[in-house]
Order: structure tokens, then C-alpha cells, then sequence
């Protein structure tokens, strides 16, 4: 049996009650590993190494920028170095496919090669005041950063939050979701190889108790969550008391509209992908499928040979296209959807597909792809997060109309343009409220570019040199020269 420990203050070391959790894979139900669960007291001595080493060093203002760059350069090539352990035990830990686990290894490292290339290049300015003044403005770490995780990209997710915060000089507490912990506590043990000094990093694990002693502690400057959106609001109502810096990527219910002069081949591919992808566990998902009156039943029977396409079964066998869903409880969420798609909101269902019923997998936490048409944007299936494999087809009559649907939504995280109009495309992408706008795609976010989302999405972005920025605070320095 594998146990793992937390990691504090550059030990390895057992929760002080000595208290542990399971994490299984969700495709066959194996136990993978116990792991220390930390509480209040733990997470306290967690965040005392943080500040100890943010205020008095060898972190914060105290550390090479050259230095930083060069331990997370290591990290990266590091996380290369494992990249098939890595994703075989994210595969194992998440029901995510393999051949997408590698690739998310891939953006993990990559991710610490850019963020290492920004620490030498954090650079401040000297607006002209007056004649006999000098000011300086200067970008500092924040401080401590809290940082909370989600489970449906848990190594790219921690990446985006940790290098981020390292470069900019920040000590961190991170707290991986408690149904995929295993490549965190790797990351960990990376970072300690690349020579990370002990205490600028430190690892608690745990649910969302452990999240909310550090989102409470007063010893933390920043909180930067990724998450639902209930339990982001009640972190910012926590963070709000004592004006902790905040920043939250949340839920989305990301329109996709399919104009008729579209590529239709491409666009319902990319449609279906955009929804069915990651087994729709993605804050970003597609989910709402606007699609013109004309093109409609074209584009049900095309989306339904992508959704019946689809092999779902052991993650780990490279001809797997959709693996299960993360945990039993978010299984009964998903299903729960479904029922109510047909029972209480009456939408078409016009595809399910099936679930593996026998084999090692049979007892998987698999939900099948699903396809629901004539869905009206009021509908509970139209408005609610779902996080699972499921579609909701709504018809529009005119661009305008598409505008307001796709807008008539307390989300704003991103939205997919399917048109070969380029005016008309632009004239949407500015018209609609969301913080990734994909024109003819649907899904991707290069690390190197802002995401995060408008409305009930969240506050602030990550990724890009934005995602660096909210790690920093400015400072003025004003010089009398007379
Ligand atoms: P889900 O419901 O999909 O699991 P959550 O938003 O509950 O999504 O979880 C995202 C992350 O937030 C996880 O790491 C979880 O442990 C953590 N978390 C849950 N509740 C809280 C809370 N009250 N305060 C801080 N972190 C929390």
C-alpha cells in the first residue's frame, strides 16, 4: 500500500493527528494510496514555513531572480523526466485518458519553462513626475499564496498556480483536490530535487476542510482557487473579512454556436469534442450547442455519429476515447442531470451511448455520452454546471438571437464562434461576455495566454503574464531630489 505524507517545511511528514484518506481510481475501484490529511494545526505549520521563509528568507525580496529562473528551468526538465509516470498515475488517479495525461504532463513542464523565463523579466517603470522628483514603481511577491486545485487537470492546474507564484517570489501552501492528489505530492519531491529551498513550497493535503483552514489563516496573503462556483463565492466572502487578494477561476456553461455558413464537418466535430472531452469534466465545456434552425437536423445526426463514435472504457488502453468520471458522487451528480433533462425539464433525448458492463471496468463510474435537442435556455440542463459528457442542442433563428442566448447565462468563461464570415465572427466575439472567445475551435488555452472568466466565472486570470501579475503587488517610491 502506498502512503504518503505532507510536505512542510521541507519534510516529509504525517498529519500531527495522524489522520489519512483514500484516493482509488475511479475506473476499477482499486485503492491506490492513504494519504496524510491535514488539519488546522498542520496547515498552520504549513503556512508559519511559508511566512518564515517569505519574510526573513532566502524567499520574497530576498531571492535571485536568476535563482528562481533556474530552479523552475530544472523543474520543467524534471517533470519531463517522469512524464510517463507522471501521466500513468494522473490516468489512474483522474479516469482521464492516458495519451491526454502525457500531453498535460507536457503543458505542466512547459509551464515552468515559461513561468522561468518571465522571473528575470519582472520589471517596474519611472513615470515622469515632476522636476524635482523621481518615482519608481516596483513589482513585489504579494506574499503567501494559498492555492487550491480541482481535480479535472490536477498537474496543469497546480503548475499554473505554483510556477506562477515562484517566480514572482511568493511562497506557497497548495491543497490538490482530494480525489487527485498523487501528482501533487510528486510535484512536491520535483521541486525539492530542483532545489527549492526548504519551506518556500509546502504541500497539505486533504478535502475541503483542509482548504478552508487555509483560505481562514491569517497568515496568508493571496488565495488563488480553481473550482466550483459556490464554494469560489464562499472563499471570496472569507478572503472579503480581512481583504486577502483573491483570485478564482470557476464554473462555466459555454455556449458554441453554429452559424450555416460554417465548415459543418469541422464545426459539429469540434462541437461534439468541445462537450464530450475530458468526459466533459472541463470548466470551459461547450455544453450549450447553439445551432441555426437550417442547419438543425443536420446537426443532431452529425454530433450523434461523433457522441456514438465514442469507446468508453479503461483509461490506460490508448483505444479508450472517454474514460469514467472522477468520483461516485460526481457520477450521481451527472446522472442526476440527466434524469432531470428528461423528467423535469422535457428536453429530446436523441442519444445515449453505452457503458461497459462487463470486464475489469464494469463497476467504473462511466456516464454515457448524451445528447439532448429542442433544450430551451431556461431549462435546469441549459443553466446548471453539469461536468460530465452531457449536450445540450438549442436552435436560433438569427445571429442576434444567438447574442442573447448565449449571454443569458450567470457564467462568462468562454464561448466557441463556428462561421467562415470573419465580420461576423468579430462582431460576436465582441458581443458576447466571456473571457476566451475560440473562433472555428473549440478547447484550446495556450499557457502563454490570460484565461479566466467574466460574471459568475470568476475574478481575475491565469496563465500569460497576466497570470504572473496576480502574483505581485506594486509599490511607489517617491525620491525628493531637491
Ligand atoms: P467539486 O465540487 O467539483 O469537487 P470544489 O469546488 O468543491 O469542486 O473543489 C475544488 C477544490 O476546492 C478542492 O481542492 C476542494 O477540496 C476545495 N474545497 C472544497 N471546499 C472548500 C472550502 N470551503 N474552502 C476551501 N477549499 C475548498
Amino acid at each position: 500500500m502506498n502512503r504518503h505524507q505532507l510536505f512542510l517545511d521541507g519534510e516529509w511528514t504525517d498529519a500531527v493527528d495522524g489522520a489519512t484518506f483514500e484516493t482509488r481510481n475511479p475506473a476499477t475501484g482499486e485503492l491506490l494510496a492513504e494519504i496524510a490529511e491535514a488539519k488546522t494545526v498542520d496547515v498552520d505549520r504549513a503556512v508559519r514555513a511559508a511566512r518564515r521563509t517569505f519574510d526573513e528568507g532566502p524567499w520574497g525580496i530576498h531571492a535571485l531572480s536568476r535563482d528562481i529562473a533556474r530552479i523552475l528551468l530544472r523543474t520543467a526538465e524534471l517533470i519531463r523526466s517522469k512524464r510517463q509516470h507522471l501521466a500513468e498515475l494522473e490516468s489512474r488517479d483522474s479516469g482521464k485518458l492516458i495519451g491526454d495525461a502525457l500531453g498535460e504532463v507536457d503543458e505542466a513542464a512547459f509551464i515552468f519553462e515559461y513561468y522561468g523565463g518571465w522571473a528575470t523579466k519582472i520589471e517596474g517603470s519611472i513615470p515622469a513626475t515632476s522636476e524635482n522628483a523621481m518615482s519608481l514603481v516596483v513589482k513585489e511577491p504579494v506574499g503567501v499564496a494559498g492555492l487550491i486545485t480541482p481535480w479535472n487537470f490536477p498537474i496543469v492546474m497546480a503548475s499554473q498556480k505554483v510556477a506562477p507564484a515562484l517566480a514572482a517570489g511568493c511562497t506557497v501552501i497548495l491543497k490538490p483536490a482530494e480525489q487527485t492528489p498523487l501528482t501533487a505530492i510528486e510535484l512536491a519531491g520535483i521541486l525539492a530535487e530542483a532545489g527549492l529551498p526548504d519551506g518556500v513550497f509546502n504541500l497539505v493535503t486533504g478535502d475541503g476542510k483542509t482548504g478552508a483552514a487555509l483560505v481562514e489563516h491569517p497568515g496568508v496573503d493571496k488565495i488563488s482557487f480553481t473550482g466550483s462556483t459556490a464554494v469560489g463565492s464562499s472563499i471570496a466572502r472569507v478572503c472579503a473579512d480581512r481583504l486577502a487578494r483573491v483570485s478564482l477561476e470557476l464554473g462555466g456553461k459555454s455556449p458554441n454556436i453554429v452559424l450555416a455558413d460554417a465548415d459543418l464537418d469541422a464545426a459539429f466535430k469540434g462541437s461534439a469534442f468541445g462537450v464530450f472531452f475530458n468526459q466533459g469534466e472541463v470548466c470551459s465545456a461547450g455544453s450549450r450547442v447553439l445551432v441555426h434552425r437550417s442547419i438543425y437536423d443536420q446537426a443532431l445526426d452529425s454530433m450523434t455519429q461523433h457522441a456514438a463514435a465514442i469507446r468508453l472504457g479503461d483509461p490506460m488502453d490508448e483505444s479508450t476515447t472517454m474514460g469514467p468520471l472522477v468520483s461516485a458522487r460526481q457520477h450521481e451528480r451527472v446522472m442526476g442531470y440527466v434524469t432531470a433533462g428528461v423528467e423535469i425539464d422535457q428536453a429530446r433525448l436523441v442519444y445515449q451511448g453505452a457503458i461497459p458492463t462487463d470486464g475489469p471496468v464494469a463497476d467504473g463510474f462511466f456516464a454515457p455520452p448524451t445528447i439532448f435537442a429542442d433544450v430551451d435556455n431556461s431549462m435546469t440542463i441549459a443553466r446548471e454546471e453539469i461536468f460530465g459528457p452531457v449536450m445540450s442542442v438549442i436552435p436560433f433563428d438569427d445571429v442576434d438571437e444567438a447574442v442573447r442566448i448565449a449571454n443569458d447565462s450567470e457564467y462568462g468563461l468562454a464561448a466557441s464562434i463556428w462561421t467562415r464570415d470573419v465580420g461576423t465572427s468579430l462582431r460576436l466575439a465582441k458581443a458576447i461576455r466571456a473571457g476566451t472567445i475560440w473562433i472555428n475551435e473549440s478547447q484550446p488555452a495556450p499557457s502563454e495566454v490570460a484565461w479566466g472568466g467574466f460574471k459568475r466565472s470568476g475574478i481575475g486570470r491565469e496563465l500569460g503574464v497576466q497570470g504572473l501579475e496576480a502574483f505581485l503587488e506594486t509599490k511607489h517610491i517617491y525620491i525628493n531630489m531637491a
